[in-house]
């Protein structure tokens, strides 16, 4: 029997496989009475009450008490239509990070390599760490833009299962061009990956181009950033209709809830509220990063995202605190080695811009 001593219990950790045990929970730290939330890179907009009401109506008829299909056909097949691609090639999860895990499971087994620009959204180097693959990161350019030339090497030398490119980029809101993940695309024998989730806000072509071209390019997409739905949980992979095939081997079954799925649908229907979102938090980006560009202590990034990062001559730690006492909440992006002293906002609503730009500017 196990008693609850430290050493008891240090013994009964030992079970648990290494590369679970040095990982870190994914925690995000959120100060709860914040009156301005701009650290997650979420829509400031809730779902618009008559879209609740239809959705409401829809709810009435969900049978709680069936599963859900193993996919969330319905909402595979509006977003087919959405994006003129064969239903068999999407996958729908239960977020965009349950479908990374899923590309864990599908292609990483112990030593398998995977190539990863650096500075790039945390999780993807963490499922590659859990699954014991090999991490391959490549440094960024001066200027933060991924190196395309370092990558396309770096493709050629491993041959890596995958390689991740996310554009625009969390955390830096740079793009890349096709004229950039083209090349990489052709050189690769394995998999890319074209993490779009911020497609919505970017003037460059979407990767979704290549799909016709390329068996090898896998999209990924959520409805968390510009359509609004982070607390519902849905992302979403576009690819060749036999990859999603193997990937549907591996992912957990019925991670998708009917209540998330009519959502979707129901948002799908009404592509104009959307649209004028999208304006407004692009205009809200590129306000953010004319007014941070013209404080003489602040350096910006331009940014092709909902989100801008800066940074000043006080410690980022220090500017955070600052905010957060005026009631604002910013992300630090210290934890990653070339963003010492960045810190990144999002865009929120004309009046929540305005507070944050105040904040900052009686924090300097
Ligand atoms: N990819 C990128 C590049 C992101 O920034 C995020 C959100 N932080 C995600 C994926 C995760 O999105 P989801 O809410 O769909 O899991």
């Amino acid at each position: 029997m196990v008693t609850d001593t430290s050493t008891d219990l240090e013994a009964l950790l030992q079970h648990v496989r290494p590369a679970v045990r040095r990982q870190h929970p994914y925690l995000v730290g959120t100060i709860p009475d914040v009156r301005v939330k701009l650290n997650q890179n979420e829509s400031p907009y809730d779902v618009p009450p008559e879209l609740k009401q239809a959705f409401f109506e829809t709810f009435m008829q969900v049978p709680a008490n069936r599963y859900p299909t193993e996919q969330s056909y319905q909402l595979r097949d509006a977003l087919a239509e959405h994006l003129n691609h064969d239903p068999d090639g999407i996958l729908i999860g239960n977020g965009s990070n349950e479908l990374t895990y899923t590309l864990g499971y599908t292609m990483i087994d112990p030593g398998t390599p995977v190539v990863l620009p650096a500075p790039m959204f945390a999780l993807y180097s963490k499922v590659v760490d859990l699954f014991d693959g090999k991490l391959i990161s490549v440094p960024p350019l001066p200027n933060l833009r991924f190196d395309a030339g370092a990558l396309l090497q770096a493709v050629r030398e491993y041959q890596p299962a995958f390689t991740v490119l996310t554009t625009p980029n969390n955390p830096t809101g740079l793009a890349m061009p096709l004229s950039e993940i083209e090349p990489i695309v052709d050189a690769a024998e394995g998999f890319v990956v074209v993490d779009e989730a911020y497609v919505e806000f970017t003037e460059e072509v979407s990767a979704q181009t290549l799909l016709g071209r390329y068996p090898n390019v896998l999209l990924m997409r959520t409805f968390s950033k510009a359509f609004g739905l982070a607390g519902m949980r849905l992302g979403y992979m576009v690819g060749h209709p036999s990859v999603i095939h193997e990937l549907m081997k591996a992912r957990l079954p019925f991670m998708v809830d009917r209540l998330s799925e009519s959502l979707a649908v129901t948002l799908l229907k009404h592509p104009e509220t959307m649209q004028a979102r999208i304006a407004s938090l692009k205009a809200g980006c590129q306000d953010l990063y004319q007014q941070l560009g013209a404080m003489p202590q602040v350096e910006v990034v331009q940014s092709q995202a909902n989100f801008v990062i800066f940074r000043t001559p006080l410690a980022a730690a220090d500017i955070m605190k600052r905010l957060a006492a005026k009631g604002v909440l910013v992300r630090n992006m210290g934890g990653y080695p070339e963003l010492q002293g960045y810190l990144r906002v999002n865009a929120g609503t004309p009046e929540e811009n305005k507070a944050f730009l105040a904040a900052l500017n009686e924090a300097l």
